[in-house]
């Protein structure tokens, strides 16, 4: 399959949403229970997404209990339906597969890369917003508890912004191997009710669904190189992450490692198609059906679009 433009993991942010998903400041507040400051670090990775503290309130906000539930997923499968005209239930629900997930769990994945800790993803102790185009812009943490590598814990009057501000206790476990299967099981246990409600609806199996997922956690994974600095090391988290999600992730993305005026660059060949070409004519950076030459040219052109610090994914 041919490319007529090089375009970013898949399926991307609608450009319709324009302003409303720009980058916000890290100390903006929308809860009202609990509010704290996300580390720069975490903010960074998470761009054009973000992520807050607290219960919050406003239009586009909707708890994550009532989304992962049958009307909540009916209700997002229709915004997405009527906002892209001529979308198929297969296209909308592969969207809202992607663009859900990605709104859960790129904010356990890189506070884990980053913090060595996996924040509680319950679904009823979150809320996402949702834009017109159905695309989720924020991710609100209700209780910011969850689950600390001890060595991470900040010594006592250490860097206040190396934690967030809690009204709980943590879980501590002793080694990354341990966080790493809480990751793991908050991220299954939170979307397993979301894809079997989606699988109830349209045509589309569960490798395609999870690998939606899988999808956007290795995309997760690879972006935290924004604050590491490190392009190996997201790779290989997410490697572990994987093997610990098998079998529901099997269709896992593999990488495509190449270099590009001198740097090196991982990029993705996803487990499944997104089906996102069928509502543009641009096609995808992570297409599992291209050979790897027109792979690679695709994700050269998507990272010379972004200027300094761009990324193949
Ligand atoms: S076949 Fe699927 S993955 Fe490949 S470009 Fe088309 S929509 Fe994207």
């Amino acid at each position: 399959m041919l490319a007529p433009l090089p375009t970013p993991a898949t399926p991307r942010k609608p450009a319709a949403d324009g302003g409303s998903s720009a980058p916000r400041s890290s100390r903006e507040p929308s809860g009202t229970a609990a509010q704290g400051i996300i580390p720069r670090n975490l903010a960074d990775v998470l761009e054009p997404r973000s992520l807050c503290y607290g219960v919050p309130a406003g239009p586009g906000w909707a708890d994550c209990a009532f989304l992962t539930g049958p009307h909540g997923v009916a209700r997002s499968l229709a915004r997405v339906a009527r906002a892209h005209p001529g979308a198929s239930p297969e296209v909308a629900a592969s969207y809202l597969a992607n663009w859900y997930s990605a709104a859960v769990v790129a904010p356990a994945v890189a506070s884990y890369v980053l913090l060595r800790r996996v924040p509680d993803l319950t679904p009823a102790r979150m809320s996402l917003r949702v834009l017109d185009s159905g695309w989720f812009d924020r991710t609100a943490l209700h209780r910011p508890v969850g689950t600390v590598l001890a060595d991470a814990l900040p010594a006592e009057g250490g860097d206040e912004h190396a934690r967030p501000p809690g009204d709980g206790p943590d879980r501590v476990v002793g080694d990354l191997a341990a966080l790493r299967g809480v990751l793991v099981d908050e991220v299954l246990a939170h979307l397993s009710p979301f894809v079997r409600e989606l699988r109830a609806r349209v045509r589309l199996g569960y490798p395609a669904l999870w690998g939606a997922v899988a999808a956007q956690c290795a995309r997760a994974f690879l972006l935290t190189e924004r604050a590491t600095g490190d392009p190996e090391a997201g790779r290989d988290e997410a490697d572990a992450f994987f093997e610990r999600a098998a079998p529901t992730m099997r269709a896992r993305p593999r990488w495509h490692e190449f270099v590009h005026r001198g740097r090196p660059y991982i990029g993705m060949r996803c487990g499944s198609c997104c089906l996102a070409h069928r509502l543009g004519d641009e096609y995808c950076t992570t297409c599992p059906f291209t050979d790897d030459t027109e792979r690679e040219r695709r994700m050269r052109a998507w990272i010379d679009t972004q200027g300094h610090g761009g990324l193949a994914v």
